[in-house]
């Protein structure tokens, strides 16, 4: 059996230092991984390095930017749903993220994971890439 390092970063330097010893080996795991783990649970076999980047404050928020948003890798769809920001300025976001699973997946998946997954299913993607 081959083992897996996993390091969980705190700062957005760690991460980037993690992700360049290690190269292409590397994967990103968001802590629910309601992508990644699905996959393994199904036989894929784990990558040598998992970098876990659930507590990276750096990668949170939603902000007003003035002409743009600005939405953290880690928002989660109940976080894009209930934000007062994405309320004013994304209803499309927001409808697309309340068809996203039920809400335990609403609870636990991100957008940026929705976005490096890059299923031809994501529904975060349409919206995305229209704005
Ligand atoms: C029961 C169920 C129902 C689902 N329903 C839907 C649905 O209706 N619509 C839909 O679009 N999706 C659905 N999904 C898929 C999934 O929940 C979403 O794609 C979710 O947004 C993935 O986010 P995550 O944070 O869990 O990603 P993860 O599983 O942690 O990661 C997904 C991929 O992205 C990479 N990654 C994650 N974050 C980053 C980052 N910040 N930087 C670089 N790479 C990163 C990971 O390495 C991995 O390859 C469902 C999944 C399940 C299990």
């Amino acid at each position: 059996m081959t083992e897996t390092n996993v390091f969980s970063a705190r700062h957005l330097a760690e991460a980037y230092q993690f992700l360049n010893r290690h190269g292409a080996q590397a994967k990103v795991l968001r802590r629910a991984g309601t992508d990644l783990m699905v996959l393994y649970n199904s036989g894929s076999a784990l990558p040598a390095a998992l970098l876990d980047i659930w507590r990276v404050d750096e990668l949170r928020g939603i902000s007003d930017e003035g002409a743009h948003l600005k939405i953290g890798a880690l928002a989660t769809y109940t976080e894009i749903i209930s934000n007062a920001h994405t309320r004013a300025y994304a209803p499309a976001l927001i409808a697309a993220s309340r068809t996203i699973g039920a809400i335990q997946i609403q609870n636990r998946g991100t957008l940026g994971g929705n976005i490096a997954n890059g299923s031809p299913a994501g529904d975060s993607l349409p919206v995305l890439a229209r704005v």
